[in-house]
């Protein structure tokens, strides 16, 4: 079976799991996810999957800043990531817990659908700020952490471009992208070796603790390799 699909299922099966209400003691399907991995791990095939197939919505922290700093006026915050983007460094904690909070708490699709949170956490101060919440609209039921060796997250990082488009991801080797898009590919200008080290040697200093702190919390953290 080809990669992506076999993952997407084994995720389907992990969140079919569910988790028992307090009130009745029913089995009520997760719908409150995060998605956690490092860069290039295949994150964002696997999220438009899981928001088609369960309607949840998507908030990626990477996409909310991308627009940010390429308005066409953007704004201080979006001034301030595109220069910490480009270098592959990290925005504040304090900065991101907002940002992400205000987004779970205003948008009221998103607290009646549920959501697939992605890019979010990237510290353990970030994971501790949702499970310190009392709101349960903004406590995660489940992460779903995607692993990939590095040599292949590099080799997908350094070789992907997207289409402009429709956000589609190509790679020259893995899903080549048709002759008919070459002249509206874009590349992301943090998928360069230097940047790209920097962003997988902040996921290798931040998983164990970020893990450990869903662990404490009692949320289940679900991993799956998309090495083959
Ligand atoms: P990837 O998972 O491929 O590294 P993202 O699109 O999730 O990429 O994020 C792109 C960049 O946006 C990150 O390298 C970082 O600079 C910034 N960013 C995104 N989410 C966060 C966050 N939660 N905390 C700090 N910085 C973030």
């Amino acid at each position: 079976m080809h990669r992506v699909m076999r993952v997407f299922l084994a995720i389907c099966v992990a969140l079919a799991a569910g988790k028992e209400s307090e009130g009745d003691g029913e089995t009520k399907p997760y719908r409150q996810i995060l998605l956690f991995g490092p860069p290039a791990v295949g994150k964002g095939t696997q999220a438009k999957k899981i928001v088609e197939r369960y309607g949840v919505c998507h908030i990626s922290t990477g996409d909310m800043l991308r627009a940010e700093a390429n308005a066409a006026k953007p704004s201080p915050i979006g001034k301030r990531a595109k220069a910490v983007m480009a270098r592959g460094g990290l925005l504040p904690d304090d900065l991101m817990i907002r940002m992400v909070k205000k987004r779970l708490r205003k948008d009221k699709a998103c607290r009646k659908k549920g959501w697939l949170l992605d890019g979010f956490p990237r510290t353990r101060l970030q994971a501790e700020a949702l499970l310190t919440e009392r709101r349960a609209s903004l406590r995660p039921d489940a992460v779903v952490l995607i692993e990939r060796p590095d040599e292949l997250v590099k080799e997908f990082a350094l070789g992907r471009c997207t289409d402009a488009r429709t956000g589609q991801t190509y790679h020259p080797v893995y899903a080549p992208p048709p002759e008919e898009l070459y002249d509206q590919l874009v590349w992301r200008v943090d998928d360069t070796y230097e940047a790209l080290e920097r962003r997988l040697a902040d996921h290798k200093a931040s998983i164990d603790g970020i893990i450990a702190a869903f662990e404490a919390g009692g949320v289940p953290v679900r991993r799956f390799d998309n090495a083959r």
